[in-house]
């Protein structure tokens, strides 16, 4: 049952920034609206997520470390899927290769903790917290060693994640985000800060895209909002005219997902044809948002590909909706 736990665990933590993202959209799924992260060394030795959600409850605990135990689809329903966790796969696994301490408070009851280490289940003990979850992970794959040997420098690793925590920030502007690094102890330092945005959709996601992409960035992107056949795109990007050189920004969501996804890239590139050379990246963000049953977000554990189940749809509706901007922005 451990060395099980261990090799599905492998498959959803690749790396720190995979534990990162797994904490962090748990905390977005507990209705958090402030989500502290602190790393230290790249997050091989400590990562933790700090949240003011809903909190857990002591008799749930074991539960929320238990394999395919999740509060959040009761099976009946599993290609209609509006959070971000639905596996509970998450906590065990993290649990199965490092050491792993939840400290939590639901509404109404005391603050308790839970242990897991290697994959070993401590019992539920009282704890002090006022509210909200703390998951504390240390000493990320120290019971798979093969793994370990596989991590990147504490410098690249440090980059994935703030490069997740940037992607998730980005798609939950009301959502406050600290992520300091804490290596060597104390306060540590601040690595990316995005306060908690008000307003309406646009206002409030153009000033977190100006904290993550930079003011630049927005002040030379044109606003999109299209919907077609129960897809709606929204989001910024960029006018031709604006330049990052090399870089690549494009950030792409589905379902306030962050997505990695050929189709959609293509379909970015395709819109900027006529404006941008072959070796010019259009910058934008965008999100798509659709029934849950139109797209599979199931492909891997990770969670970063999807499949809709027409491409075509939001294809188009990508190409369509930029050349209109562009058009009407006089290009
Ligand atoms: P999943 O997110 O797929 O449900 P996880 O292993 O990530 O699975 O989490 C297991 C369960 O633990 C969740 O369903 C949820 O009930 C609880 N949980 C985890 N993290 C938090 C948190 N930060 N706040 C409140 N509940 C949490
Ligand atoms: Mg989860």
């Amino acid at each position: 049952e451990a060395a099980i736990n261990r090799i599905a665990a492998g498959e959803v933590v690749e790396r720190p920034a995979s534990a990162v993202k797994e904490l962090v959209e748990n905390a977005i799924d507990a209705g958090a609206t402030r989500i502290g992260i602190e790393v230290a060394d790249g997050g091989k030795t400590l990562i933790r997520a700090t949240d003011n959600g809903c909190g857990i409850a002591p008799v749930d605990l074991p539960l929320a470390m238990a394999r395919h135990a999740t509060s959040k689809i009761d099976g009946s329903d599993l290609l209609n899927i509006h959070t971000f966790g639905f596996r509970g796969e998450a906590l065990p696994s993290l649990g199965a290769v490092g050491r792993l301490t939840i400290t939590s408070r639901s509404p109404g009851a005391e603050a308790a903790s839970i242990r897991v280490a290697g994959g070993r289940m401590e019992p539920v003990k009282p704890a002090a917290l006022r509210a909200g979850t703390v998951v504390e992970l240390r000493d990320l794959f120290f019971a798979t060693p093969a793994r370990l040997k596989f991590m990147r420098s504490d410098r690249a690793e440090s980059q994935a994640i703030t490069d997740i925590v940037k992607r998730l920030a980005m798609a939950e502007p009301s959502v406050g985000f600290t992520l300091r690094d804490v290596s060597g102890g104390g306060e540590g330092r601040v690595t990316f800060r995005a306060d908690a945005e008000t307003g309406d959709l646009f206002d409030a996601l153009g000033a977190r895209l100006g904290q993550v992409m930079g003011r630049e960035f927005v002040e030379n992107a044109l606003p999109i909002d299209a919907t077609r056949d129960g897809i709606r795109l929204f989001g910024y990007a960029a006018l031709p005219t604006y330049s990052r050189g090399a870089a690549v920004a494009q950030y792409l969501f589905v379902n306030a997902r962050p997505v990695r996804d050929k189709m959609l890239t293509g379909a970015l590139r395709a819109a900027y044809f006529d404006f941008l050379s072959r070796d010019r990246h259009p910058a934008a963000a965008l999100f798509i948002d659709c029934d849950p049953t139109l797209v599979d977000v199931n492909v891997h554990p990770a969670k970063s590909e999807v499949r809709f189940r027409d491409p075509g749809v939001p294809r188009g509706l990508i190409v369509s909706a930029l050349r209109h901007a562009l058009a009407e922005a006089g290009h």
